[in-house]
Order: C-alpha cells, then sequence, then structure tokens
C-alpha cells in the first residue's frame, strides 16, 4: 500500500471529519491532539505517516513499540502508550513513551515512577488515568469511587505528570453518554488535580462524539491505517 496515496486520503479524510467536528463543539482546534494507533503495523507505516506530517503515534504492546521506536529513532515522534502493562514492563516502557493512556493500578504507577527516578529529570512523562465506565472490573481502568484516592497516589509520584483521564467508550453505551460520564469524571479529577484538564477519548468510529464531549486527546487507529494485519 506504500505510496498509493490510500493513506494520505484516509489521513486528510478524519483530520478533516475531527476539523468539523471541533467547528461544530466550538472548540479551538489546538486544543485537540489526533494520536495515529499504529499498533500491529510494520514501522514503514509509521514513517509513512510521519512524512505525511503524524507526530503523535500510539502503541499497545510493550515489545512492538520498544522495536518500532528504536527503529524509527531518527523521527521526531512522540509515542504513547495506551494499553493494558505490566508493572514488570514499565521500565521499558518509560525508556520510549511521551505519554502513558492506561495508568489503573498504584503498582504500575510505583514501577514507572522508580523507572523514571533514572530518566533524564528534564523529560517528565504524561500520565493519563485510564477509568473503567462498566461494571466488569476485568477490563483496564480505575472505578470511578476509587479515582480521587489514585489520582492522589500519581501526584505523589516524581516523574509523572498527570495529564488527565483516558476512557475507551463501552460496546453497549451511546458513545455520547459514556463520554459525558468521563467529561463530569474529568470535572471531579481537577478538584484533586486542578491541571489535569486533558481526556484521551474517541477513536476511529466515535471520535466526533468525544469532541463534541471535550475530548483533548483522539486515538485513531484503523479509520486512518486501514484493517489492521492480524496480530502477530
Ligand atoms: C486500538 C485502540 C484504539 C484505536 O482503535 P480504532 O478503532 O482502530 O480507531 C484506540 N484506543 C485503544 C486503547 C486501542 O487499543
Amino acid at each position: 500500500m506504500a505510496g498509493d496515496g490510500a493513506l494520505a486520503e484516509r489521513l486528510a479524510r478524519v483530520e478533516a471529519g475531527i476539523a468539523d467536528a471541533v467547528r461544530e463543539a466550538g472548540r479551538d482546534p489546538a486544543d485537540v491532539t489526533t494520536i495515529v494507533v499504529t499498533k500491529f503495523h510494520p514501522a514503514t507505516l509509521v514513517r509513512e505517516l510521519a512524512g505525511l506530517g503524524v507526530v503523535d503515534v500510539g502503541e499497545n504492546r510493550q515489545q512492538e513499540a520498544s522495536e518500532k521506536s528504536a527503529e524509527l529513532a531518527d523521527l521526531e515522534l512522540r509515542w504513547h502508550f495506551i494499553g493494558q502493562l505490566q508493572s514488570k514492563k514499565a521500565r521499558l516502557v518509560s525508556g520510549f513513551a511521551t505519554a502513558v493512556h492506561s495508568l489503573d493500578r498504584l503498582s504500575l504507577v510505583t514501577a514507572l515512577g522508580s523507572a523514571l527516578a533514572s530518566r533524564d529529570p528534564r523529560t517528565t512523562l504524561d500520565g493519563f488515568i485510564q477509568v473503567n465506565l462498566t461494571d466488569d472490573t476485568a477490563r483496564g481502568g480505575v472505578r470511578p469511587g476509587d479515582l480521587d484516592a489514585f489520582a492522589e497516589s500519581v501526584l505523589a509520584t516524581d516523574g509523572i505528570r498527570l495529564r488527565g483521564l483516558m476512557a475507551v467508550a463501552p460496546l453497549d453505551v451511546e458513545p455520547r453518554a459514556a463520554f459525558e460520564a468521563v467529561r463530569l469524571l474529568g470535572e471531579r479529577l481537577r478538584t484533586v488535580a486542578p491541571e489535569a484538564t486533558a481526556l484521551s477519548m474517541g477513536m476511529s468510529g466515535d471520535y466526533r462524539e468525544a469532541v463534541l464531549e471535550g475530548a483533548t486527546h483522539l486515538r485513531i487507529g484503523t479509520a486512518i491505517t486501514g484493517n489492521r494485519p492480524l496480530a502477530g
């Protein structure tokens, strides 16, 4: 597919869709960052995206992301880690990531904190607390009732700059309602963390609804990259 223009076309189509949603919401385009989720795609595709002006990319598996970020170290990309992260892999992720969107356990925050202690102190890691909008505790994310206490722990961790919340809309809920719930949790978060204003929400199928509810970071994969190759 490289060079056939399809990628550029899909990127342009999504960017136009986001611009429409931002206008509809009466928001400032500068307040919305689009992260292109490149999981399962080869580094060559990420390089092609960078050539089209993409700066923020998202990955959800440590090993794959470590390899791709190393291969593309000549590019000025910001790597966002968006998947469930085991504490034992925190150090490896802190080696390449600009942001981790899936803070959901104290053990992970502690592990990231100790890994970051050996990183250049000028480079803080952006952290997003993932919230679980379902009753299914097997799904990643902090329960809303635990949010304030967990946020206090993140705030107390040197090296992590708490940016805000991250969520995935559950399949059985209207996305706009799910994102409204995240927006309200974000307002509550700001009573303990006034600077944590970011909302990482909205994917290929629901980014318009996310923008209308105040998303600041969209995580968009297939609408831009095309279908993902099968997991290897
Ligand atoms: C894969 C993934 C996305 C992107 O999903 P698309 O439907 O391909 O846009 C966004 N967020 C998370 C957490 C993901 O794992």
